[in-house]
C-alpha cells in the first residue's frame, strides 16, 4: 500500500541530495576529525563547512554553532549548561506550559536541584502571556526559554517581543526552534536570540544530529565530558556524516525557504478549506496567523482520535494525535490543556503536518478518507 505521510512535525524524509552528500563520510572519508593526517583533515574540513551552512541559515557566526546528537541534547545543554555556570547570579528560570518535553523535563530536573521555574500560561491560541512574562521577572531570573514555534498546534511565539524584555533585564534568552528552523525565516542577531536549538531530522536531514547556537559572549558548561571536540564544549568523536547532512539540509532550506513556505501554506490552506466544507463539528486549534506553514491541528467532536488515527493508518495515512512523545499515553496533551481546550475535545484531536513530498492528490485522498471515517465513527 502507498504510504501518505502527513506527520512532518514528527520527522521528515531525508532528501536525496542530503543523503548523497553524506555518503562518502561513511566508507571513503572516514578519518577521525581529530587526526592530523589527510583523511582526518578532510573530515575536519567537512565539519567546518557544515558549521558555516548551519550558521548562515539562522544568521549566526559559525563560531557560535555547536553540534550535538539531537534537538533534545541541544535543549538540555542550553538550559543546564547555562544555569549551572551562572547560578551565583540567580536560580530563577522562566519557560512556558507548552514547551516540548525536552525543555519541560529538563526544567523538572533543575527544580529538583534547587532552581525555581515559572511556567507561563498561554492564551487560547497558544501565545504566551507577555504581561505575565514581565511580571514574573525577579532579580534572580537568569534565563528565559520560550519555543519559537509549537510542535503540536503550530503557533509561532512573539520571540522579538520577548527578546526586547529579556535584553532590558539582562536575561539570557534561549529558544527551542526545532520546529521553526527551515520553515520560517530566523535571524538570531536581528531577533535578539542568545541561544537556539535545532535538529536535523525535522528539516529533511538525518536523525541523531542537532545543533546549538550560543551567542559568542555567553558561556555555558559542557554537558558531555571527554575529549576536546567542539571547542571543549561537547566531547565525543563527531558524527561527521550526520553533520555533513545537517549542513546540506540547512543550505537547501536557506535557498528554498520562500518557495517551501508557500508550497506548504497552499497545501495546508487547501486542506483546511476542504475539511471545513466537508466535515461538520470541528475546531481548529492554534493561531491562524502566526503559524508554521505546514501545520493544522483539528479537534473532531464525538471522535476518539486514537481510533481515527488507526483507521487512517489502515488506509496508509500517517498523522499524529498530540506529539510523538505523548502519543501512546492516555494523558491528554499538555499543550491542548494549556490552551483550555474543551474536555470533550481533548481526546478527539489530530495533527496534520504537511511536507515537501505531499501533493494535492494526496491531500484529496486524505480528505476523502477522513470524511468517510469521521461519518462512520460518529454513527
Ligand atoms: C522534535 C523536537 C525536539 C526534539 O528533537 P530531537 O532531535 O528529536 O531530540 C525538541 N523540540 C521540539 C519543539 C521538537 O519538535
Amino acid at each position: 500500500m502507498e504510504i501518505r505521510y502527513f506527520d512532518n512535525a514528527a520527522t521528515t524524509k531525508v532528501k536525496d541530495e542530503v543523503l548523497r552528500e553524506m555518503f562518502p563520510y561513511f566508507c571513503i572519508e572516514y578519518g577521525n576529525p581529530s587526526s592530523i593526517y589527510s583523511i582526518g583533515r578532510s573530515s575536519k574540513k567537512a565539519i567546518e563547512n557544515a558549521r558555516e551552512k548551519v550558521a548562515k541559515l539562522i544568521g549566526a557566526n559559525s563560531k557560535e554553532i555547536y553540534f550535538t546528537s539531537c534537538g533534545s541534547e541541544s535543549d538540555n545543554t542550553a538550559l543546564k549548561g547555562f544555569v549551572y555556570l551562572n547560578k551565583e547570579k540567580g536560580n530563577h528560570i522562566i519557560t512556558s506550559k507548552i514547551e516540548h518535553p525536552a525543555i519541560l523535563n529538563t526544567c523538572k530536573t533543575l527544580e529538583k536541584q534547587g532552581f525555581n521555574v515559572t511556567y507561563l500560561d498561554v492564551d487560547e491560541n497558544g501565545v504566551i502571556d507577555i504581561e505575565q512574562l514581565n511580571n514574573s521577572i525577579t532579580s534572580k531570573t537568569i534565563l528565559v526559554s520560550i519555543m519559537f514555534a509549537n510542535n503540536e498546534i503550530g503557533t509561532i511565539e512573539p520571540i522579538q517581543k520577548i527578546s526586547k524584555i529579556t535584553k532590558n533585564h539582562n536575561i539570557v534568552l534561549h529558544t527551542d526552534a526545532v520546529q521553526a528552523v527551515g520553515n520560517v525565516p530566523i535571524n538570531v542577531s536581528k531577533m535578539g536570540i542568545d541561544m537556539l536549538s535545532l535538529s536535523g531530522h525535522k528539516l529533511y536531514g538525518p536523525k541523531g544530529i542537532g545543533a546549538l547556537y550560543v551567542k559568542k559572549d555567553i558561556n555555558f558548561e559542557r554537558y558531555i565530558d571527554g575529549g576536546h571536540q567542539e571547542r571543549n564544549k561537547r566531547s565525543g568523536t563527531e558524527n561527521v556524516a550526520g553533520i555533513v547532512g545537517l549542513g546540506k539540509a540547512c543550505e537547501i532550506a536557506r535557498i528554498n525557504l520562500e518557495e517551501h513556505q508557500n508550497y506548504l501554506k497552499n497545501l495546508r490552506d487547501y486542506f483546511l478549506a476542504e475539511v471545513k466544507s466537508k466535515i461538520p463539528n470541528i475546531k481548529i486549534n492554534g493561531d491562524l496567523e502566526n503559524r508554521l506553514p505546514g501545520n493544522i491541528n483539528i479537534s473532531f467532536k464525538e471522535i476518539d482520535a486514537g481510533t481515527l488515527l488507526l483507521k487512517l493508518d489502515e488506509k496508509g495515512i500517517c498523522v499524529s494525535s498530540g506529539s510523538a512523545c505523548s502519543s501512546g499515553s492516555q494523558e491528554p496533551s499538555h499543550v491542548l490543556v494549556a490552551i483550555g481546550l474543551d474536555k470533550q475535545l481533548l481526546q478527539g484531536t489530530l495533527r496534520f503536518t504537511f511536507g515537501e513530498d505531499n501533493k494535492i492528490e494526496d491531500v484529496n485522498y486524505l480528505v476523502d478518507i477522513l470524511e468517510k471515517l469521521v461519518k462512520e465513527l460518529r454513527k
